[in-house]
């Protein structure tokens, strides 16, 4: 068992696209498994790769944080099969400790991805899944909460965000 430090805002792996896995392999399995430490840890509800540092196309998601057997899933190179319909409602993130925004997703979609046997996995998701599947494949993307409000909250949020990472400061 591995929990990492989770890396804030401002980091320069969080805002750069993390690049597909070419070779499932025990590496990806031990990235996995810390992932999914850190993450029960925090707690969080997910976590992608490039939060722990490592800038690969990795998502974990378990909507109960580790509380019920069966709702933990990974994910190796996700991608969006369908995007439908539109939710609004606030989010945060492992990432920026202590701040919150209500990013426009979509309200169901269907995302696609490996497993760590090399097995295709599809899941469908709405309401809390879809977002969690869109804030964690927008982390594989570099893009984080911040840069999906609208443009004044965004400036405003991230002049603040300027002024933690430059002191390193973060509530947790
Ligand atoms: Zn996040």
């Amino acid at each position: 068992m591995a929990i990492r430090p989770i890396l804030k805002w401002g980091s320069p792996v969080l805002h750069t696209a993390s690049l597909p896995v070419t070779n499932i392999d025990a590496d990806t399995a031990l990235l996995v498994r810390d992932m999914v430490d850190t993450m029960y840890a925090a707690p969080g509800i997910g976590l992608a790769a490039p939060q722990i540092g490592v800038s690969l196309r990795v998502i974990v998601v378990d909507l109960s944080t580790g509380t019920e057997k069966g709702k933990l899933l990974h994910l190796i190179n996700p991608e969006f099969v369908e995007k439908e319909g539109e939710q609004k409602h606030e989010e945060g993130c492992l990432s920026i400790p202590g701040y919150a925004g209500s990013p426009t997703r979509p309200a169901r979609v269907v995302v696609r991805g490996l497993d760590l046997e090399g097995r295709e996995r599809v899941y469908t998701g709405t309401e809390l899944l879809a977002r969690a599947f869109c804030h964690e494949i927008d982390h594989i993307d570099g893009l984080l909460f911040v840069d999906r409000l609208s443009p004044l909250k965004r400036d405003l949020m991230k002049r603040k965000l300027k002024k933690r990472a430059r002191a390193d400061d973060w509530e947790d």
